[in-house]
């Protein structure tokens, strides 16, 4: 399979082992911000493969994990107004918000569909004229250029019944404010591979320049990781932390300039609300006032009632990197994900799914 298996080589690999096995003498804790790269490091066994002086903990890069509670009560309220279609991305449904889910609001009745892009919420819209449509945006800079684009569609369209609830997030800015919590103390950072093919590599220079973290972006195949991993270790030994890319095929250093632009015209930075983090400025994307008639968060009156949190779910504290699924007492019981608690068990990129599924009894 073209661009995948020769990612996969395992002579390739072998020679990147040794390397690091060979250059790695610190110890080193290292955080995969992306939960697409923690399926992949536990899907390939990776962590079992690294030296033990290397520490590999997961951060918050799931869009679903990291949806506040508050939010989802708003999806929540939204889905249950009259002659409302709420349209989300699959995972998103099953999240237990504070008392209910996008799942068990449309058992009782809600209007609620599954789709694979904004561009499917627009046709819904488009089917179903005497109904308000409204698209649950969540995901980081990766999804929010198109979310943008299905916006200006449908002013181009004159669509007066499509809406987008903006959860959007980040990275820069929740990078930042983990490292200012200062409650885990890392040498290096796998960098998110999607976000950057949008954002580029420049906005990680603070990390190395102000926190003398080193910086490695990665692609999502083993020889991506197992190459970032080989950065990183290059940077923390010399201890000359920089960003660099690990991942040339997918990430240039300043971007996709037309899809940074079409982000822009559409959303600005504003205040979001992370689990187990809370209120980070700039960290979110919210519609610019020029497109309001789209933005949902602008046009329904709702009250999502108190915010309840998934009682001894540590989801919170795993997504800031201070706990695994392992300290958590409901994991394997309680929560499993036929019967998840919480969204890190939840979603398919959720550390809690990925130590369940591929997690060895060591916890690694
Ligand atoms: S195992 Fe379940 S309850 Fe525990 S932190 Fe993960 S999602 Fe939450």
């Amino acid at each position: 399979m073209k661009f995948v298996n020769e990612y996969r080589d395992p002579e390739l690999g072998k020679k990147l082992l040794e390397r690091i096995h060979r250059r790695s003498r610190k110890r080193a804790r290292l955080m995969e911000f992306c939960g697409g790269h923690t399926v992949a490091i536990f899907k390939h066994g990776l962590r079992q493969l690294l030296p033990d002086n290397i520490e590999m903990l997961s951060g918050p890069g799931c869009p679903v994990c990291v949806t506040a509670s508050a939010d989802l009560d708003k999806a929540i309220a939204l889905g249950r107004l009259p002659d409302v279609i709420i349209t989300s991305f699959g995972d998103m449904v099953r999240v237990p918000g504070s008392r209910s889910s996008l799942q068990q609001a449309k058992a009782e009745g809600a209007d609620v569909r599954i789709v694979y892009s904004a561009q499917d919420a627009l046709a819904i819209a488009r089917d179903n004229p005497e109904k308000s449509v409204i698209f649950i945006g969540i995901g980081f800079e990766t999804t929010a250029p198109t979310i943008a684009a299905s916006i200006l569609q449908a002013e181009q369209e004159k669509l007066d019944n499509y809406y987008v609830l903006s959860l959007h997030k980040v990275c820069p800015p929740i990078m930042k404010a983990i490292l200012d919590m200062g409650e885990v103390n890392l040498n290096g950072i796998i960098c998110p591979g999607h976000v950057s093919t949008i954002i580029g590599s420049h906005p990680y220079q603070f990390i190395a320049d102000e926190y003398k973290i080193a910086c490695a972006v990665s692609g999502f195949e083993p020889l991506d990781i197992l190459l970032a991993v080989d950065r990183l270790v290059e940077q923390i030994e010399s201890g000359q932390p920089k960003v660099e890319i690990a991942y040339r095929r997918g990430v240039k250093p300043e971007g996709n300039v037309p899809a940074i632009r079409l982000l822009e015209t559409v959303f600005e930075a504003g205040e979001a609300n992370w689990r187990g983090i809370g209120a980070v400025p700039a960290s979110g994307l919210q519609v610019k006032s020029q497109y309001e008639k789209y933005d949902a968060a602008k046009n329904f009156k709702i009250d999502p009632g108190p915010t309840l949190e998934p009682e001894g779910c540590i989801c919170g504290s795993i997504l800031r990197g201070v706990s695994t699924p392992r300290d958590c007492g409901l994991f394997g019981g309680t929560c499993t994900p036929e019967h998840p608690v919480g969204p890190c068990m939840v979603s398919s990129e959720g550390s809690c799914a990925s130590y369940y599924h591929y997690g060895d009894s060591h916890g690694r």
